[in-house]
């Protein structure tokens, strides 16, 4: 099956003989072919036959500085002349290590007082979800072990990160979620509220079902809630004003952690430097990956407060050891450009420039609205979205999302990659983008809309 004669050797053949690829069809790919990217620069990235794209997505929503900053290059160089690998096991450290953890803590939206490093998003969940457990049995309360996350959120696809997912693709087959395990609802006004419904209403409605399902369960058997601020990859959905701190309050009555997932919105996203801000949260736990090294180097971190890590110390030292770790956790590396990208951010102040470009584009989005495909133009700082319906009326999706595929592809036929969760198609640029180049972006838009009018 995989032996190619020598006419085949192409990347292309190689590819689909070879390579495995994550979320892909694995049949069709074979027939589809892969799209083969080898540079980029700035916004821009180039494939295999010299066309270049607007990276609409930032790689996969985590190129923040955009695809040959310098300085994240020299910090990795210069870190790998320094020390290329050490490790934070027992009582080792070093330098890098120390230094963002000590930023990132600076830097929190609420007071923060430890950093654990792991190296994925999905491996950072699934530690905060180890660590939640522990600090239940910590407490003298292993009853307290359920957790409730989103349909639709998305926070990664380990057996425990997965199974937080709310997403059926990340269920199906793999015999997930895990018990201990819920979901409650997204907060999705236009698809899910009701007739005559306002935001507001809809917001209490949310909190509603959150506080029957912990009633059901029993509040003494719930340890956390866990969401994006802005959920990313369930569709860009920005929960209504008042949603979050209705939610807040009913965590607050039952003591349940509040587990921010800030994979996506971290670093400037939403216009702030963390999504918990925009969105008026005080979690408990913060995961970050992604836009932490613009992806430049596989890396993440978990901040906690005192409530979580108070009991998980004096278990750890009950035990004789906190038995939780990973090689690369806090890789040396990983940490290095993770503080370039950091002053990169602020340096540029790119959060300012993710606010006010991101109003821009949502402007020119909204601009869309009229046509008949258009049923949501959703968005904050620099993320958005365009939902596209096959009937305005009834709000109707098309079958396994063939319009929102449709749209992709011309939209990379014109120069823009994009990426659609079924019907909706996301832009979620490089926090460097201009007004000018967002411009640019929305012509690719508007232009590929037109041709699917
Ligand atoms: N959490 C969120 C909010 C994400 O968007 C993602 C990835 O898209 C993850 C977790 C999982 O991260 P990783 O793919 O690095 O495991």
């Amino acid at each position: 099956m995989n032996e190619l004669t020598n006419f085949d050797q192409t990347a292309e053949a190689r590819d689909i003989a070879y390579h495995m690829h994550a979320y892909t069809n694995a049949v069709r790919h074979a027939e589809v072919g892969p799209m083969i990217i080898e540079g980029g620069e700035g916004i821009y990235v180039e494939d295999n036959e010299g066309r270049r794209y607007i990276e609409g997505m930032a790689g996969l929503w985590s190129v923040g500085v955009g695809f040959n900053d310098q300085r994240l290059i020299k910090a990795a160089t210069d870190q790998l002349q320094k020390l290329p690998f050490y490790h934070n096991f027992g009582h080792k450290s070093h330098a890098p290590a120390i230094d963002l953890a000590e930023q990132l803590i600076a830097i929190a939206p609420v007071p923060m007082s430890k950093v654990f490093y792991t190296n994925s998003g999905s491996e950072a969940n699934d530690t905060v979800l180890k660590m939640i457990w522990y600090r239940s049995n910590a407490m003298g309360k292993p009853e307290k072990k359920k957790v409730i996350s989103r349909m639709r959120g998305y926070h990664g696809v380990t057996i425990a990160s997965a199974s937080l997912t709310g997403l059926p693709n990340n269920h199906k087959s793999f015999d997930l979620p895990i018990d201990r395990v819920l979901h409650t609802m997204a907060p999705h006004f236009w698809k899910d509220g009701n007739p005559g419904e306002t935001e507001e209403e809809f917001a209490t409605r949310c909190a509603n079902e959150l506080e029957a399902m912990i009633q059901r369960e029993g509040p003494e058997t719930v340890a956390a809630f866990w969401a994006e601020p802005v959920m990313g990859a369930g569709g860009v959905v920005v929960p209504p004003k008042t949603y979050y701190e209705k939610i807040q309050a009913v965590l607050e009555k039952h003591d349940i952690l509040f587990v921010a997932d800030e994979v996506i919105c971290g670093f400037g996203r939403t216009g702030n430097m963390f999504g918990s801000e925009t969105m008026g949260i005080r979690p408990d736990v913060i995961v970050m990956s992604k836009q932490i090294t613009s992806s430049y180097i596989p890396f993440s971190a978990i901040m906690m407060n005192d409530r979580v890590y108070g009991p998980i110390a004096e278990e750890s030292n009950r035990i004789g050891t906190f038995g939780h770790g990973f090689t690369a956790g806090g890789h040396p590396l990983g940490a290095a450009v993770a503080l370039a990208n950091l002053a990169v951010i602020q340096d540029n102040d790119l959060v300012a420039n993710a606010r006010d470009v991101g109003a821009h584009l949502l402007g020119r989005l909204h601009g869309l609205a009229d046509s008949p495909l258009v049923g949501e133009v959703r968005g904050i700082g620099l993320i958005a979205a365009v939902e596209l319906v096959e009937d305005k009326a009834t709000k109707s999706v098309s079958t396994a999302g063939k319009l929102g595929g449709l749209m992709n592809n011309a939209m990379m036929r014109n120069g823009l990659i994009s990426r659609n969760m079924y019907d909706a198609v996301a832009f979620c640029p490089p926090l460097i983008i201009t007004r000018a180049q967002a411009d640019d972006l929305f012509e690719i838009v508007a232009k590929s809309l037109g041709e699917l009018e």
